[in-house]
């Protein structure tokens, strides 16, 4: 697994299979997370009021490299962010077929002798 560090892409736009559009992007400097976001922006205060433990909110900023999701740490520091804002995605579609079905079943590992020849 490899992160590669989210300052030089940016967000990008992508089509959720739900059919709404994402922004997605690895956002943090070392444990990145991967942030699917409504592509709708919103007030802070207003994304602020959708946050939820499990869904966050995310301070949008122009760069010359597009659009950049950053951490709404801007909450914290002052009341209101001059900034769009936009809310983790939370996605309509119903589970569709796994894209890699795994073996349900796990061979035995301890199945016999193994070859104990030395
Ligand atoms: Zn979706």
């Amino acid at each position: 697994m490899t992160y590669r560090p989210s300052s030089s892409g940016g967000a990008r736009r992508v089509r959720c299979r739900c059919g709404r559009t994402v922004l997605r992007q690895l956002v943090g400097q070392r444990a990145a997370l991967d942030v699917v976001a409504n592509a709708d922006e919103l007030p802070a205060a207003a994304a602020a009021a959708l946050r939820e433990p499990n869904r966050l909110d995310w301070c949008v900023r122009a760069t010359k490299h597009g659009t950049d999701l950053r951490w709404a740490d801007c909450h914290r520091r002052r009341g209101d962010c001059p900034r769009p804002h936009v809310i983790d995605h939370q996605c309509t579609a119903p589970p569709g077929p796994p894209a890699r079905r795994r073996p349900t079943r796990t061979p035995p590992v301890s199945e016999g002798q193994l070859a104990l020849d030395a």
